[in-house]
């Protein structure tokens, strides 16, 4: 899923999504939330109308934002007091507000409001936290606001196995449509990611339900998340990076304002099949960077977002013809070897 934060992914048209392949995207509550509210994007007929978009939108519930940008936050019970990023006003979330925006705003997949810990705190830290997401998912899903809306529970537990563990058993039990792993790619090491997800993969077992990694990932993370079961992603780094000059590519990461490629009359990419790699070439999006024209943030945005979803379509393929392993050796190597 591309990241439409702001009611946008930065830089593109729904148009632009739809050719780049995208199926679903994700919308962030805690941003549309303080800006424009929740209320007024109902009043406007929900969020698929107001920002163009008819294919399936996830809501996170918050709880990473506030955790990760607001200030001065009061954690109790029952919810989450923080001060609001953008003009300092006083705001609270708690399970039941979290699900009534996502309700307002109209996603067909909401999530449970959860407790971000960062996996370095003290063990006992992460335990509470863990806890206290189990109360509130029970409350998420008391206070589901609609029946054509699907509602996915949130794993926590730091990288710690059993908390990990205790917490998918907890998760597991409760009437989700989906179960979501948090609390990961916020400073872990990889192997750290890779252990836990394992951890999760085993407590899980043979259930059926969709399994989301959220905020994962780079081109490598795809390849560990999906050997260990997972389904859906959300990142903002294809996009993200996109717009510093940043590229990705079956030959790795590319910088379009390093001086070589000004000179270049090639594609980023020729094996891309999108409009910035049909119709321009590095020269020109070198040029565009350098000379910080808008047109350059667009064309680098397609590009990632394009790639990023035709390489998980190939890792479908590779899962299905057994050549998995080839597929991940390779964009492993290429990855690698420029970081
Ligand atoms: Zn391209």
């Amino acid at each position: 899923m591309p990241v439409g934060t702001q009611a946008t992914v930065k830089a593109l048209t729904p148009a632009d999504l739809r050719a780049a392949g995208a199926q679903m995207i994700l919308g962030n509550t805690y941003h549309l939330n303080l800006r424009p509210t929740a209320e007024r994007i109902a009043r406007l007929g929900g969020l698929h109308r107001f920002m163009a978009w008819d294919g399936p939108i996830l809501t996170d519930s918050g709880g990473f934002q506030v955790f990760s940008l607001a200030e001065l936050r009061r954690v109790d019970d029952d919810g989450v007091t923080f001060t609001s990023h953008i003009d300092g006003s006083i705001n609270r979330l708690t399970p039941e507000r979290a699900m009534e925006i996502q309700a307002l705003l109209g996603s067909d997949v909401a999530m449970a409001f959860d407790q971000l810990v960062h996996p370095g705190r003290p063990k006992a830290e992460v335990a509470a936290a863990t806890e206290r997401t189990h109360r509130w998912a029970e409350r998420s899903l008391g206070a589901r606001g609609r029946p054509d809306q699907a509602v996915f529970g949130i794993v926590q537990g730091g990288v710690d196995a059993a908390l990990r563990r205790a917490s998918v058993d907890a998760i597991r039990a409760m009437a989700f449509d989906g179960i979501a792993i948090g609390g990961l790619s916020v400073g872990e090491s990889k192997a750290e990611m890779a252990s836990t997800l394992e951890v999760v993969a085993e407590a899980l077992g043979d259930d059926p339900r969709p399994r989301y990694l959220m905020g994962v990932g780079s081109p490598i993370d795809f390849f560990t998340a999906v050997e260990r079961g997972v389904d859906l992603f959300d990142c903002v780094l294809p996009t993200r990076v996109a717009r510093t000059g940043q590229v990705w590519t079956d030959a790795g990461r590319l910088n379009l304002r390093n001086a070589a490629h000004q000179d270049d009359p090639g594609p980023i990419d020729p094996d891309c099949a999108c409009e910035a790699c049909r119709n321009h070439s590095r020269a020109y999006l070198a040029h565009l960077f350098r000379a910080r024209e808008l047109l350059a943030y667009r064309l680098a945005t397609v590009h990632n977002v394009t790639w990023t979803l035709e390489l998980m379509r190939r890792l479908r393929a590779s899962l299905a013809d057994g050549s998995f392993a080839d597929l991940r050796q390779r964009i492993a190597e290429a990855f690698l070897r420029d970081s």
